[in-house]
């Protein structure tokens, strides 16, 4: 799956709850609309991990993924937080130790398993959709009225149109693929049966010539191995071969 990871600096994020104010970074600066479909990540890279850097990184997936859209966003962008431009991305960041942090849904929302304030507030700070699956504390009626408002923001509807028509296009593409892929293995089966029958034919057509070059050596007193005259004794004695001819030569 296509993928890309933006990388922030956590020292110049300020150090405590760095993480969030990633995601403000993030979500200020790239509008949902670019990223429809999409699955998020986030956490400290392996470099971290190993001690040997202090970078955080979100990290966007998408088999629908224009990930040059996102990298020019992040490319043009100053603010304070994200790494120096030439540590600032990761082209393959699957294989990074990153959790999930939801997805965009076709509306372009963020959507993710449980509501938490800090989404919800970095949701309604960058103007980003918020459609939490489940809401599993006793809400504010004015947190109550502002979810409801996150839930009802979606990207505008060409943005979902044409989101919609790219993966779609992608979903054409891959049976298309797919179809091919199957079509060259029915073929490439069919050669090998081919191939495996001619091999039997030749086979057959070999061991018939060797029955008739046998049958005319025995006819004419010659050894049904090697082809040369048997012998008076031997075949006085019946035999059709020599007692050391165990191959058959032509
Ligand atoms: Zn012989």
């Amino acid at each position: 799956m296509n993928g890309i990871g933006i990388v922030f600096n956590i020292d110049d994020l300020g150090g405590g709850f760095y993480g969030s104010k990633a995601w403000r970074i993030f979500m200020r600066n790239l509008p949902p609309e670019n990223i429809i479909g999409c699955m998020l990540k986030e956490g400290d890279t392996q470099q971290t991990l190993n001690g040997s850097q202090r970078e955080f990184c979100i990290a966007v997936f998408g088999l629908a993924l224009e990930d040059a859209v996102v990298r020019k966003v992040f490319e043009n962008c100053s603010e304070k937080g994200l790494a120096p431009a030439a540590r600032r991305f990761i082209s393959s960041p699957g294989s990074e130790l990153l959790v999930d942090a939801g997805f965009i849904d076709l509306l372009g929302r963020l959507v993710q398993d449980e509501w938490s304030r800090m989404f919800h507030d970095r949701c309604k700070d960058c103007g980003w959709g918020f459609a939490p699956k489940s809401v599993t504390v006793d809400l504010t009626p004015e947190l109550k009225a502002e979810l409801e408002n996150l839930r009802g923001k979606t990207v505008p509807l060409a943005a979902q149109e044409a989101a919609k028509k790219r993966a779609e296009e992608l979903e054409r593409k891959q049976k298309e693929a797919e179809r091919k892929r199957r079509e060259e293995e029915e073929k490439r089966r069919a050669e090998e049966q081919k191939r495996r029958q001619a091999e039997e034919a030749r086979r057959k057509a070999e061991d018939e010539r060797r029955a008739r070059v046998q049958a005319a050596r025995k006819s004419s007193g010659q050894c049904m191995m090697c082809g040369q005259s048997l012998g008076f004794v031997l075949r006085l004695l019946g035999k059709d071969r020599h007692g050391r001819c165990t191959s058959f030569k032509e």
